[in-house]
């Protein structure tokens, strides 16, 4: 791994991951900022008792590129950005405008793919996509250290259509200091069948969906398909075909191998459609705390759009009832998806 560590103009940590060796990437920020000071609020729902993060200070960030600043483009004379580097390959960085932190505790990150502002991840060389694997796994490791962080959430959001506000190639990693709703769902699930049927519920998932109709792709070692019950038009979950709490507990190879995999799934998403397919991209990585019940990562890969010009919105039994209706069925998805790319 090839990594360069330095510290942004308001105390922010940035990190550099390289494909290779031989690149200085020491450049300072020569900006003036303000002093970085996270200001989020974690609330509890007395109803539901799901917790909601309150950041109000998020409004004012910045959105767009307008006047071709964009601010994850590496540095150029006369135009400072987030990177001070006049170039890099994976660049990770504190947000400048957080949803965790401070008081609430955790932390978020911002994972640059590319200095190539109109670049995809999909289009990425597989070194590249090797080099985020990496980047990933080392940012999981360093952030799992942080006092009272439950969970490494890894995901990207690409195209306006699900919520990115910059176009530039980019994904995000939040450290929550608790268990997000999902999490918190799977972990009683995964608790419930170790005690009725014993092992592991994702390892008993997989080999059931690696024998059925909804595989998409595979190597030897993970396993792509749609998951039985998708609440969304195209979904797929990629989950190692053995036991792996997260992303630093595979090997360097088993890791570019499913990185691979990833890539040749998000060239099948971006197939479906005449143009570049918006989608979410989001890694389970297992709870720290929970891992005697639930030690089993997966990704979850899912586009919002159900045809060339129809998405899928969240309306009131979703939003309101968080009850999902699927109008494609998992196994014409899967269909689709195996004949994409
Ligand atoms: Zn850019
Ligand atoms: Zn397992």
């Amino acid at each position: 791994m090839y990594r360069t560590s330095g510290t942004l103009a308001d105390g922010r940590a940035i990190h550099y991951y390289d494909d290779g060796p031989g690149h200085d990437r020491r450049a300072a920020d020569e900006r003036d900022l303000a002093a970085f000071t996270p200001a989020a609020e974690l609330r509890i729902d007395p109803l539901t008792r799901q917790p909601v993060l309150i950041a109000a200070h998020r409004q004012t960030r910045t959105a767009g590129s307008a006047g071709g600043r964009c601010p994850l483009c590496p540095s150029r004379p006369g135009h400072p950005s987030e990177i001070p580097a006049d170039d890099y390959h994976v660049a990770v960085f504190d947000n400048r405008f957080p949803s965790l932190g401070g008081a609430v505790g955790g932390r978020t990150e911002v994972v640059c793919f590319s200095a190539g502002h109109d670049q995809s991840v999909a289009a990425l060389p597989r070194q590249r996509l090797e080099t985020i694997g990496r980047a990933w796994a080392d940012r999981t490791a360093r952030l799992s250290e942080l006092p009272g962080v439950q969970s490494v959430f890894v995901f990207e959001n690409r195209g306006a259509e699900v919520g990115a506000t910059l176009s530039h190639p980019h994904g995000q990693i939040y450290a929550y200091p608790y268990l997000p709703p999902v999490q918190a769902a799977v972990v009683r699930a995964a608790r419930d069948h170790r005690v009725r049927h014993g092992g592991c519920l994702l390892c008993a998932v997989v080999e059931r969906e690696a024998a059925g109709p909804r595989v998409v792709s595979g190597t030897g070692r993970f396993l792509a398909y749609v998951p039985e019950a998708a609440r969304w038009p195209y979904e797929v979950h990629i989950a190692p075909r053995r036991c792996a709490a997260d992303l630093t507990a595979l090997a360097d190879d088993e890791r570019d191998e499913l990185m691979a995999l990833y890539g040749d799934l998000l060239r099948r998403f971006d197939g479906l459609f005449d143009d570049p397919t918006p989608y979410m991209a989001c890694w389970h990585q297992t709870p720290l705390h929970h891992r005697d019940v639930h030690a089993h990562f997966y990704g979850q890969l899912f586009t919002i759009r159900r045809d060339v010009d129809k998405l899928k919105y969240l309306a009131s039994s979703e939003s309101g009832a968080g009850a999902f209706i699927n109008d494609i069925t998992p196994e014409a998805a899967a269909h689709r998806l195996r004949q994409s790319g």
